[in-house]
This record gives C-alpha cells, sequence and structure tokens, in this order.
C-alpha cells in the first residue's frame, strides 16, 4: 500500500516520552566532538533541516557528515557548545530517544519510501510502529539495525533484521546470518512490530553486537522467541490470515539496494532530485541551500539517503532542473560521477587517528580512477586500519599509514598492505592501471621510479 501524496509525508511530531534532554554522547575526535543527529525514519522538515545547519555553524565548526545509516553528524562541536547544541536539536524533535547506549534509530527504509508506488506495504508506518515496539528492549546493541523495505526481491547486507514486503499487507522477517540473510518467519504488516520486537529481545539478551555474529544455539533461541510470539499474538487476535506463521529458518536470500541514482527522475506524479555529498560531507551552507531548493521546487522535507545524500521529492511538472543546477557545487548530481565509487573517511586533520589527508587525496583519486568506476569499481582511501568508511573490502583499498598509504588489492582495511607508498606514487600507478589494470599496476615487485624510493612490499 502506498502512502498518500508526499505532503502528508512530513516527519511525525516527536513523543517526548523517554527523550534525553542531551545530546547522545558526543564523540572525540581530531577536530573536537562529534554530535550525532538521528532524524526519524531519515526525513528533516524544512524548519529541522535549517536548524542542524544553524547548529553546526553556530556550536560546530560549520561541517557535517552524512552517514551510509542516513543520519547526520556535526562536527567541530566543544564541551561548551554541546549542551546548547543539545538543548537547540531537542526543541526541534531531534533529540536522542534512549539514554541507555541503545540505538537513538533502529529502522532504515529507501529514501522514497511511501512515495514509490512500487511498494505493498505502507512503510513509514511500519518503521515508525517497529521504532515505537523496541524503544524500550534493554541491552540493544547502538549499532542494530532493522531495514525495512516495501518491494519483495531486495536486499540489506548491513542488516540485523529485514522486514520485506511478501504481498500486500504481509512481510517476510529476516535476520542475519554470517553469510547471508535468513527468512525466518512470514507475518502481517500489522503483526511485524510484536515480531521483530521478540526477535531484537532475544538478540539483546544474547550480548553480541551483531545479529551475524550469532552461534546456531543463539539463533535457534531467536526462533523460538518468534514462535513465542506468535502464539501470543494468537491467543490474543486469532490466528493470522497467512497459514499460522510458519518458521522456515534458511529461507532465500535477497540483495537489496538503496542507492538511487543521483539527478533527477521521475514517475508517476513524483519527481525525485538526488544528491549526494562527497565523501559524505557537507557544511552547514550547503545544507541551507538544499533548504532552498527544497523550498523552489515545493517540496516540503529532506530525506537523507544511504548514498550519504539528499533526496527531494516534488510534483512531477515541477520545473526542478534549475535547483539541481544551483547544488551542483556543493554536491554530486551526475550519476557517472566517480567520486560515487571511492568511500574515504575524515582521516587527517579531522581525526586524530590519521596521518594522511583522505578527503583531499580521494578527491585527487577519483578522477584517475573514472575508468575503472565506469566498470564497476570501487575504492577506499582510509585514514587506518579502522576503516570508518567502509569497513568491507574494495576493489582497490588505500590505508593511511605515517603519511603513506598501505595498499590492498580486492581487500578490507584490515588486511595487510602489499605494498606502501606516497600518494603521488598511487596516482602515478593509477594511471598505468587504465590500461594493465590493477593488480598489474599495483605489482609489489614492480619498481616504479616515481613511488618515493619506498616502494618496497610491506
Ligand atoms: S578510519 Fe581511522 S583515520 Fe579514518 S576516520 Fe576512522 S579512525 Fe579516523
Amino acid at each position: 500500500m502506498s502512502a498518500p501524496p508526499h505532503r502528508r509525508m512530513l516527519p511525525d511530531a516527536p513523543s517526548r516520552r523517554g527523550w534525553c534532554p542531551s545530546l547522545a554522547r558526543p564523540m572525540p575526535t581530531g577536530d573536537g566532538l562529534l554530535a550525532r543527529v538521528h532524524p526519524p525514519l531519515g526525513m528533516l522538515s524544512l524548519e529541522q533541516a535549517r536548524v542542524v545547519a544553524r547548529g553546526a555553524r553556530h556550536f560546530g565548526n560549520g561541517h557535517l557528515d552524512l552517514t551510509a545509516r542516513a543520519n547526520l553528524q556535526i562536527r567541530g562541536v566543544s564541551e561548551a557548545s554541546s549542551a546548547p547544541l543539545a538543548g537547540l536539536l531537542t526543541e526541534a524533535g531531534l533529540g536522542d530517544r534512549r539514554a541507555d547506549g541503545g540505538p537513538q534509530r533502529l529502522t532504515l527504509t529507501q529514501p522514497r519510501a511511501g512515495q514509490d508506488p512500487t511498494e505493498v506495504i505502507d512503510v513509514p508506518a511500519l518503521a515508525r510502529a517497529i521504532e515505537a515496539a523496541a524503544l524500550d528492549i534493554p541491552g540493544l546493541p547502538a549499532k542494530t539495525l532493522v531495514v525495512v523495505e516495501g518491494r519483495p526481491d531486495v536486499t540489506a547486507p548491513e542488516a540485523d533484521c529485514l522486514v520485506t514486503a511478501r504481498d500486500a499487507g504481509f512481510v517476510d522477517v529476516a535476520i542475519a546470518a554470517a553469510d547471508r540473510m535468513h527468512t525466518v518467519t512470514d507475518c502481517t504488516a500489522t503483526e511485524a512490530p510484536a515480531v521483530v520486537s521478540a526477535l531484537l529481545a532475544a538478540f539483546a539478551r544474547t550480548g553480541r553486537r551483531r545479529m551475524r555474529d550469532l552461534s546456531e544455539a543463539e539463533r535457534a533461541a531467536l526462533l523460538d522467541s518468534v514462535a513465542a510470539a506468535v502464539g501470543h499474538q494468537d491467543r490474543q487476535t486469532g490466528p493470522a490470515t497467512r497459514s499460522a506463521l510458519p518458521l522456515c529458518a534458511g529461507g532465500g536470500t535477497r540483495d537489496v539496494s538503496f542507492a538511487p541514482a543521483t539527478g533527477r527522475d521521475e514517475s508517476g506524479s513524483v519527481q525525485m532530485l538526488t544528491v549526494d555529498a562527497p565523501f559524505g560531507r557537507c557544511t552547514a551552507a550547503a545544507l541551507d541551500r538544499v533548504v532552498s531548493a527544497a523550498e523552489a521546487i515545493g517540496a516540503d522535507a529532506i530525506r537523507l539517503s544511504p548514498t550519504r545524500g539528499f533526496v527531494l521529492l516534488a510534483s512531477a511538472g515541477v520545473p526542478a532542473v534549475a535547483a539541481l543546477a544551483d547544488l551542483a557545487t556543493d554536491f554530486i548530481v551526475a550519476p557517472d560521477d566517480p567520486r560515487r565509487s571511492v568511500d574515504a573517511c575524515t582521516g587527517a586533520p579531522g581525526c586524530a587517528s590519521g596521518s594522511t589527508a583522505t578527503l583531499l587525496d580521494a578527491e585527487r583519486l577519483a578522477q584517475d580512477f573514472r575508468p575503472l568506476a565506469a566498470q564497476g569499481l570501487a575504492a577506499h582511501v582510509s585514514g587506518c586500519a579502522k576503516g570508518c568508511a567502509r569497513p568491507g573490502p574494495a576493489d582497490l583499498t588505500l590505508i593511511g599509514s605515517q603519511g603513506r598509504y598501505g595498499i590492498v588489492l580486492g581487500g578490507a582495511p584490515g588486511d595487510e598492505p602489499a605494498i606502501h607508498l606516497p600518494i603521488e606514487a598511487v596516482l602515478d600507478r593509477l594511471g598505468r592501471a587504465k590500461t594493465g589494470g590493477l593488480a598489474a599496476a599495483f605489482a609489489p615487485n614492480m619498481a616504479w621510479p616515481d613511488d618515493g624510493g619506498d616502494g618496497r612490499p610491506a
């Protein structure tokens, strides 16, 4: 079931119940504290977006991170400014929802959720109900993620729990295992919040940080919890329409994409403008310009995209090309921009753990990476082995160490580099990779005259 037109899709007024008056534990970084903002359902009203920009400008250093979970981070907050910032955000309905270290926002949905005519369930309503049902579960790890998807046959590799539409009014519920998602039951969309809540409560009792880390015995205990929750519901509301909510440990595997192409897309009665922040960073002024663009095309909410960008929805036919062009200076607006294929963390000087200027280096690398990006390859410039921007593997991973980069091909930041190079040598070799391929260009035993005299294997 699709939701009503986009003008009725503003975030709900926040409930005050359980809200903490202070911002969630600002995190120390190289450029001060980091304050996390978790917009309900990944949406900001235009006024809320203005408040976030104002908060970043007045109480931070004017820089923002956009995260892969469609949240925001205000950078450069000080001990003195964190309390007034928290007050400002809480007043705008963007304060913390729990004070026990658990997830401030549990669910992730497509930016266009509720406006996608191919959806067969009311995704925003279901996500809202799951948030409410799970808000009070004690001991839930902060990174717990429930993906709610309104279309069948999609996937979400980072999810702990995946709720996907099966057909109108019905969903499949799956949990993460080491190698894939396992469908554990199907139920009505109305029953899903209780089922997910039972799953998450059982998960919290295991003490594990991610669902994929559960042992077989722990996963079996979770299934028992679901069965108990289903039985409890049957006693309360009678049998479900669908045959008794079967448990089917081991269901099919599905891969889900959260990557709307940047630019303008128009289908049906809605057009969608998508802009991505280069390497997930933007300024308060740039966010203000997004709000201005939203006002210009009549969009009354700003949706955050897991591609680290913003999505604006407007009625079809509204002139929007100029609004998109106005954002091109600050954001990626072209689908083939090679920066979309390169991840980079804050690095130096913003992060105390970094010794290399990852953002600047990633900007340079992206230009030389264009032909490889066009082939579907991905690169990652990480300031250290922690790999904040992309914990998983990439075709080319650069790992900052003592001002140079360790090179890993087809691996993750935690893998052992085959060779260490300064950025200039990386770019030189990358230029040669256009014809010879990455493996040949970054072969450890290949001596290049411009490797800074130290292109030896690690
Ligand atoms: S990967 Fe390392 S350098 Fe980059 S942001 Fe994370 S901790 Fe900092």
